[in-house]
C-alpha cells in the first residue's frame, strides 16, 4: 500500500481487497492525508478476529521519523499499535537506498521538493515491471529522471493552473515531468477540489501528451 490516508481501511474493503493480507505499507511523509489512516488501520488489524491466525510480517516503510510519529500516535491513548497478533516491523529509509519492499520487489527512494522528510519511489518488480509514484512533490526534474521510462508513473497533479504554492505540481508542470520520464503510461493523482469542474481529459489534450495520461479515481483498477 502507497501511503495511508483515513480513508484507507474503509477503501480497502470497499474494493474487497485482500487486506488483511497486506505485507508491506510505504509511507512517503507525514502529512495527514498520506499518513493519518495507519493508526485506524492498525487499530483494525490488532482487535479484527481474522488476523489472529496471521503470522507473517508487516513491514511499514518510510522516511526518518516514521518511528516517531508511530509513538506519538500510540502515545495518545496507550494503544499499543504496534503489538499485533503478528510481528510488525517499521523501516526508516534513507533516500537512494536500495530495498527489497516485498521479496524479490526493489525498491529506490528519492527526496521531493515537498516536505523535509518527502521521498518519491520507483519499485522493480520480480518481473521487470517499473512504476514510480510521486507521492506530494513541487515541481522536480529529478523526479522526471528517476521516473525515466517506467511502466506507470504516478504522479500527482494538485493544481489545474495558477498553482498558489510551490510544493505541489500543476497540470502543466505535471506534463513536462512525464514528457521527460517518458512512461509506458501516466496516472495523475491527488487532485484538489478545483478539479471537480475541469474536463481532464480534454485539459492534458492540449498538452499532446507522447503516452496515456490516466485519470485517477477513487477505486480505480489498472494492471501495470
Ligand atoms: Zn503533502
Ligand atoms: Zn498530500
Amino acid at each position: 500500500m502507497l501511503d495511508c490516508s483515513a480513508a484507507a481501511a474503509t477503501r480497502m474493503a470497499a474494493n474487497y481487497l485482500d487486506w488483511p493480507n497486506l505485507d508491506a505499507i510505504w509511507i512517503s511523509h507525514f502529512h495527514l492525508d498520506h499518513c493519518g489512516g495507519l493508526s485506524p488501520f492498525l487499530a483494525g488489524t490488532k482487535h479484527t478476529d481474522s488476523m489472529k491466525e496471521r503470522k507473517k510480517p508487516l513491514r511499514i516503510f518510510g522516511p526518518s521519523g516514521l518511528e516517531h510519529l508511530l509513538a506519538k500516535f500510540d502515545d495518545v491513548n496507550n494503544y499499543r499499535l504496534l503489538e499485533q497478533p503478528f510481528p510488525i516491523e517499521v523501516i526508516e529509509i534513507e533516500a537512494q537506498e536500495k530495498f527489497e519492499i516485498l521479496p524479490g520487489v526493489e525498491v529506490v527512494a528519492m527526496s521531493t521538493p515537498h516536505t523535509d522528510e518527502s521521498h518519491a519511489i520507483h519499485i522493480r518488480d520480480i518481473d521487470g515491471k517499473t512504476m514510480v509514484y510521486s507521492a506530494d512533490t513541487g515541481f522536480s526534474e529529478a523526479v522526471g529522471t528517476f521516473a525515466s521510462q517506467v511502466d506507470l508513473f504516478i504522479l500527482e497533479c494538485t493544481f489545474v493552473r495558477d498553482k498558489p504554492v510551490q510544493k505541489h505540481l500543476e497540470l502543466a508542470e505535471a506534463m513536462i515531468m512525464i514528457r521527460q520520464a517518458q512512461p509506458r503510461r501516466a496516472m495523475l493523482t491527488h487532485f484538489h477540489p478545483e478539479w471537480d469542474d475541469v474536463n481532464f481529459a480534454e485539459e492534458v489534450a492540449k498538452f499532446d501528451p507522447l503516452c496515456e495520461v490516466i485519470e485517477a479515481a477513487d477505486g480505480s483498477h489498472l494492471d501495470v
